[in-house]
């Protein structure tokens, strides 16, 4: 006995039409009009779309930062994201200093395990370029990870040097790994960081000029540059600005196998956030993130981009801290930085709102198509990160993870009503239309309106296959 979703419309990122979806355990078994109903579960579609489960290829649950930890674990993170209609996600596993990536990843491993109730995959994110990683590299894909993260940023933390990157690019290209950066010139950062402390400039905005818009694009075309000389198929994350855009293009214009992402919030969040209320001028630690949130101008340039193709992915780098943590059994949050601005830490919530925001935004605005859409958050995640057809289609034999999407559903986004563990949600007020009615993880209903019906320990890791370029 299967389940069979009738009368809805199907879309892809490749088509439109009406069909009926008969998904039999795991998997989509048929796909037809009006096919029979005898000795099947039926939910009726009528009126909605059917659409594959989102993909959300860059996520922090419960990751370490400085005197704290991101609020989200992996039980409540991916119970949040499946509410926002969300099926798969791949998380950061941190390369431990003077450890091994093995070492990360057996970490996050154990961070999932027993919690997850979505699929879920890990990138490896170098650290600490000593000798072992090189040895390492070529057997990530046989523990299912084919993609490696590095950061230019975050100086004495996470940031590596040009001659690591430049190294491990050679590497990846040779194994066939995807690279994924962090673009932002860090060293310029900490100089600008440590000159405005010493004018005692350490209110939440002063954020915004110790990351100016051209350090990030500086840093993007040098991993650009390098990713063209070296070969390596190169993605990256949370492009923010009109002028990291314009480098990629330059890239791929070039012929260079480059690609990039940005992130909802990047669309329509805004740098004004960081000044904070007259109520509360701290409220603006709310909205530091790294890159910083930019001007509705650059927000432009990212749709003209996630339109034409020069960006592939919308993602969330979703990794919350509680506005007023440390208490009631909370991690410290925000208010860490009550005295200073680089110890708030660094993130903004998202996961759970990654499809409705882009939805709304892109779809009702009219700057894309219900297909681009699936591609943007669903079918190209998928592909740039092997996990395609598997995932991000409606095919036969593809996982049975599949979003009901109720177009004319009009809500009205808040934190009091949000799944993720975070006391504040960066689009708080928004009203939407477009809303996840109904979503099957492998041909199991895991949420049903307002309902959890999904479980701890039902989520799977998923072993990814090489990238493809798109
Ligand atoms: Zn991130």
């Amino acid at each position: 006995m299967g389940i069979l979703i009738k009368n809805g419309t199907i879309v892809t990122a490749g088509d439109t039409y009406a069909a009926d979806v008969l998904v039999e355990g795991e998997v989509i078994s048929l796909i037809g009009r009006r096919l029979a109903e005898a000795g099947q579960t039926v939910v009726d579609a009528a009126g909605k779309l059917v659409m594959p489960g989102g993909i959300d290829v860059h996520t922090h649950l419960e990751l370490p930062v400085s005197n704290t930890v991101s609020s989200d674990d992996f039980f409540t993170g991916q119970r949040a994201a499946a509410f926002g209609g969300t099926t798969s996600h791949i998380d950061f596993a941190i390369q431990p200093k003077g450890g091994s990536l093995s070492d990360g990843l057996a970490h996050w491993h154990e961070k999932a395990a027993g919690k997850a109730c979505i699929d879920y995959g890990f990138h490896a994110n170098v650290t600490d370029a000593h000798e072992g990683i090189y040895a390492e590299l070529p057997e990530l894909p046989e523990q299912g990870v084919t993609s490696v993260k590095l950061l230019m940023a975050y100086k004495g933390t996470f940031q590596v040097d040009d001659t690591t990157l430049f190294r491990v690019m050679q590497a990846a290209a040779r194994h066939g790994l995807l690279v994924m950066v962090h673009a932002e010139n860090g060293d310029v950062i900490a100089e600008l960081t440590a000159g405005l402390l010493a004018e005692g400039k350490v209110a939440p905005h002063y954020h915004l000029a110790a990351h100016p818009e051209a350090a990030e694009a500086e840093a993007t075309c040098r991993a650009v540059s390098m990713a063209g000389i070296s070969g390596a198929l190169l993605y990256v994350v949370h492009m923010t600005c009109a002028g990291a855009v314009e480098q990629l293009a330059i890239g791929r214009a070039k012929g260079y196998p480059v690609m990039g992402e940005s992130c909802s919030q990047y669309l329509i969040v805004f740098e004004d956030r960081l000044q904070g209320a007259d109520e509360d001028p701290f409220a603006g630690a709310k909205y530091v993130c790294s890159p910083p949130l930019r001007t509705e101008m650059d927000a432009e340039v990212l749709w003209e981009a996630l339109a034409d193709q020069t960006l592939q992915a919308v993602s969330t780098d979703h990794c919350p801290f509680y506005y007023e943590g440390g208490r009631d059994g909370r991690p410290p949050g925000k208010e860490l930085g009550r005295e200073n601005f680089t110890r708030i830490p660094n993130g903004l919530p998202g996961i759970e709102d990654r499809l409705v925001v882009t939805w709304h935004l892109g779809v009702n605005g009219g700057r894309i198509s219900p297909n681009r859409f699936v591609a943007l958050t669903s079918a190209n995640p998928a592909r740039i990160f092997g996990l395609y057809p598997r995932k991000g289609t409606i095919a036969v034999g593809s996982d049975a993870d599949l979003l009901i999407w109720d177009p004319a559903a009009r809500r009205t986004i808040s934190a009091g009503r949000q799944h993720m563990a975070c006391d504040y949600n960066i689009y708080e007020g928004l009203e939407v239309q477009g809303w996840p009615e109904k979503l099957f993880l492998r041909g199991r209903l895991i949420v049903d309106g307002d309902r959890w019906l999904g479980e701890q320990g039902g989520g799977r890791f998923l072993h990814r296959q090489r990238s493809e370029w798109l």
